[in-house]
């Protein structure tokens, strides 16, 4: 059942981590950006790197206004907060984020309620159920306030024309919009769509510069200008007022100058590791347009499958239906032909 690791000119004992894109480490080009930084106290507005990559993104996604966050979670939680009013509805997709990781976080802090509609495969919401899950104007109801996307899904890209649709039926019934786009980077990456192209439906939206783009902390909140000094303000509510923040807006800006640029090697590399495992029959490999592979072994594989790799120093997702598999700033090429080498051997000795 196990092969032992065979000696091959590709292996080093270097570990490849394949489980997030959130297990980057801060490059030393970021580091030296960080540590040459001009700060001040963000609370007091005075921090001039947090107000450069503010600007800088609201400019991107064609919007008035942005905030920096602490994190996707604390962002989503601070738009939802700055749409809904307690007792008000939230339409989401029952897979999003937004509803099913954050610790009920709306629900608990928020006072808001939650519509979850089932999410297809690919990440899509259906528009007809969309459609009816607007409630009427009857005090029966919780009043249906905003419809909250996200893209990418499980490194699926949602395409505009299906967004677009979402979006049309949510503003015929004066819905708001967010979209949770912690890997929204990689959805204009794969649609080759701009930024503001991909944002121009939405009243707020959510990007993480802690994932493909690979800094450490820190998700940026766009949108009109008033939605975002709500959500300024529940950010202080949250407890993600930070001071000297300049030293994470630092690290934002480095990544929007040298690491988004280069997300479609990600996808490259997901494909080309999708690619290497096509000829194994007990193997099912599924690859999104993106930068995540999903690996569906025998249910008895499950396990030994991720056991084998992480004797290989491969770290891939926790064992499961469908395992994830995740390229990022920190795998290369060789690191890609290492993962395939790696699985391939797991089924050559099974
Ligand atoms: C990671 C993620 C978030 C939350 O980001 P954190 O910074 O981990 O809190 C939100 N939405 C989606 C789709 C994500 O993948």
């Amino acid at each position: 059942m196990y092969a032992s690791a065979s000696p091959s000119p590709s292996i080093s004992n270097r570990t490849i981590d394949l489980r997030s894109d959130t297990v980057t480490q801060p490059s030393a080009g970021m580091r030296a950006a960080m540590a040459a930084a001009d700060v001040g106290d963000d609370v007091y507005g005075e921090d001039p790197t947090v107000l450069q990559l503010e600007n800088r993104a609201a400019d991107l996604f064609g919007k008035e206004a942005a905030v920096l966050m602490p994190s996707g979670t604390q962002s989503n939680l601070a738009a939802l907060l700055s749409h809904c009013a307690r007792g008000e509805e939230v339409i989401v997709g029952d897979r999003y984020h937004a509803f099913k990781y954050e610790a009920g976080g709306a629900s608990a802090l928020g006072g808001i309620v939650a519509c979850p509609l089932p999410t297809n495969e690919t990440g899509g919401l259906d528009a007809g159920q969309v459609a009816a899950a607007i409630k009427p104007d009857d005090s029966h109801f919780a009043v249906t306030r905003l419809l909250s996307l996200e893209n990418t899904v499980s490194g699926y890209v949602q395409s505009l024309e299906s967004i677009d649709a979402l979006c049309a039926i949510a503003r015929t019934h004066g819905l708001s919009l967010h979209l949770d786009g912690a890997r929204v980077w990689n959805a204009a990456a794969a649609l080759g769509e701009s930024l503001a192209r991909i944002a121009e439906p939405f009243d707020t939206v959510s990007a993480c510069l802690s994932k493909g783009l690979g800094a450490p902390a820190g998700t940026v909140l766009v949108g009109h200008r008033d939605l975002i000094a709500k959500a300024r303000r529940a950010r202080k509510m949250l407890g993600g007022g930070m001071r000297q923040a300049g030293l994470l807006a630092a690290c934002g800006l480095y990544a929007l100058d040298h690491n988004y640029p280069r997300l479609s090697e990600d996808h490259e590399n997901a494909a080309a590791f999708a690619g290497g495992l096509t000829g194994i029959d007990a193997l099912n490999v599924e690859a999104g347009p993106t930068n995540m592979v999903f690996l569906a072994p025998r249910e008895s594989d499950r396990l030994p499958l991720v056991d084998h790799l992480a004797g290989l120093g491969i770290r891939i997702g926790a064992p499961a239906e469908k395992i994830r598999v995740v390229f990022h700033h920190d795998v290369s090429r060789e690191d890609v032909v290492r993962a395939i080498e790696g699985v391939q051997s797991y089924y050559d000795a099974a």
